[in-house]
């Protein structure tokens, strides 16, 4: 795992020099947090589409799909309070004329005081050996207390300015705590602002009869608006969960990591509806199943933690984030938001429309509760990229950049390399790739030496290589090689399509 701004900026370039993500309208110098996904990075994107599809919707016979519009009537977002408070506080330092968020500001000021906390706690650990107690040090250490009550205070302020939506209290906080501008050093801010994030645009076909509307700002309201639609054609009972993946848009303001924070980005979302008084279990359910789901791809368990949110939304009654320790540390990658029931409330009463299910247990109607997974497919696709990619040394002193996807998830299952163009060997890959590309995605590469076509897909993430040489033609059998072990195997050409669904097909993972 890498962790630090170069091996993040290599693997950017990584990312554009094997084909996975390009700048969006780069010719032009590129449009600002919009990216384009190249041939291996949609084969990736699509494979972790298909693992949280399947994983969600063919697995749970109560959760249906959906693919809702992007469009939606403007209500929508009146109702579910987009409109008015879809807002992010935003602060700019008058001398680099640079835009922050302020709570961003003030979470990375408490981040570099914890890691001052750790760096004592790690020298301490040194110093005493086995007999070192961390929670006694934690209580006693002078300037551990003292860093640790400067933290408390920057999240109780924070947390009174937001509850009491006071913003000139949250400018003073960032004065009270001397944050400077990371770019800067400058401490010369402005007011803070509210800025409302939607992207909105018109409908209709002159000027006079267009009205405005928004690319939609998540894919949840879309689930909510088909409530009783889904439920009465798919004849589901409570409890059960409408699934969606697609696009979403905001305009994000501080919009500087990668595919991290998009303005043009995928969510895989999932509603869960259940009866009132039932939220907090089912809530703790899917924290569980969503955690399980992430560690499965053995990307580290230590790469995830649960934060919970210090500030509930005003539809939540319980919510965390599930983070990951992304190059840049750990971040927002999943949100598990127990929603009340905010949002069918609010649609019944601006659309005038009953979004009631009648339980035929209690011969009763509610409008349900919800429970919702929201996952950002693209910060998913940055923490498969980052955690895979490595820069090995090898025994004969050569280096080679890999990826080490989850076999499932990888662009291509296999290569197919003849050891030479000749002596019949090009058509009996040919006839191999013929047979297999059926199945899978296969990929074939018949140029240069084959050290240097095995380094190619190493770096696209290929987990086996299959190489036709002269014995093939013989004896009927090929050499599998094994992308992260490096390990060779012979094996015959009737064996070749049990070993790839073995190692990596989907419904292994599944079950
Ligand atoms: P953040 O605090 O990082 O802005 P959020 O809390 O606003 O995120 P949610 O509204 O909970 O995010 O959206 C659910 C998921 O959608 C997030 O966990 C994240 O994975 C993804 N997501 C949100 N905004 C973006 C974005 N601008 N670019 C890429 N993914 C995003």
């Amino acid at each position: 795992m890498s962790t630090n701004q170069d091996s993040f900026k290599k693997i950017i370039s990584h990312a554009k020099e094997y084909g996975f993500i390009f700048q969006s309208s780069e010719i032009y110098d590129g449009l600002s947090a919009v990216y384009d996904y190249a041939h291996n990075g949609v084969e990736l994107k699509n494979n972790i589409k298909k693992y949280w599809w399947a994983s969600m919707v063919q697995m749970n016979d109560n959760i249906v799909g959906l693919d809702s519009s992007i469009l939606m009537h403007p209500t929508t977002w009146k109702a579910s309070g987009h409109v008015d408070a879809f807002n992010d506080p935003l602060i700019d330092n008058k001398d680099s004329k640079l835009r922050y968020r302020a709570d961003v500001l003030i979470e990375d000021y408490i981040t570099k005081i914890e890691t001052k906390i750790n760096k004592e706690i790690t020298r301490a650990k040194k110093r005493f050996g086995d007999s070192f107690d961390e929670n006694q040090f934690r209580d006693t250490n002078p300037r551990v207390l003292e860093n640790q009550k400067k933290i408390d205070n920057a999240i109780s302020v924070m947390k009174k300015c937001f509850d009491d939506d006071d913003l000139v209290s949250l400018k003073q906080l960032i004065e009270d705590l001397e944050i400077v501008d990371p770019v800067s050093g400058s401490k010369n801010w402005t007011d803070i602002k509210q800025f409302n994030l939607m992207f909105s645009t018109s409908i209709g076909a002159s000027s006079e009869s267009a009205s405005e509307i928004y690319l939609r700002p998540e894919t949840a309201q879309g689930i909510f608006v088909n409530f009783l639609n889904v439920q009465k054609s798919s004849r589901k009972k409570i409890p059960f969960g409408i699934a969606q993946i697609g696009k979403a848009f905001r305009n994000e303001i501080i919009a500087r990591q990668f595919i991290f924070r998009m303005r043009e980005f995928e969510q895989m979302e999932m509603q869960f509806f259940v009866k009132p008084g039932t939220q907090s279990d089912w809530y703790e359910q899917w924290k569980q199943n969503r955690i399980k789901w992430h560690k499965a791809l053995k990307l580290g368990d230590d790469n995830y933690r649960f934060h919970d949110h210090d500030k509930l939304a005003h539809y939540a009654d319980a919510a965390c984030d599930i983070e990951f320790n992304f190059p840049f540390g750990f971040k927002e990658l999943e949100g598990i938001h127990s929603r009340t029931d905010f949002d069918l409330s609010q649609h019944e009463q601006y659309s005038g429309k009953k979004l009631r299910y009648f339980d035929p247990e209690i011969n009763e109607s509610y409008i349900p509760y919800v429970v919702e997974t929201s996952i950002g497919l693209d910060r998913m696709f940055l923490a498969v990229l980052s955690s895979s990619f490595c820069e090995e040394k090898l025994e004969d002193n050569n280096s080679r950049t890999v990826l080490k996807i989850p076999d499932f998830l990888a662009p291509y299952k296999l290569a197919v390399l003849p050891l030479v163009k000749k002596d019949g060997l090009s058509e009996l890959a040919t006839k191999i790739f013929d047979n297999l590309k059926v199945h899978y995605n296969v990929a074939y590469d018949e140029k240069d030496a084959v050290g240097r076509r095995y380094r190619r897909q190493d770096a696209i993430g290929t987990p086996i290589c299959l190489t036709v040489d002269h014995d093939s033609a013989k004896n009927d059998t090929v050499t599998l090689r094994f992308r992260d072990s490096m390990e060779q195997i012979r094996v015959p050409i009737s064996e070749i399509k049990n070993e790839i669904d073995k190692r990596t097909s989907l419904h292994n993972w599944l079950s």
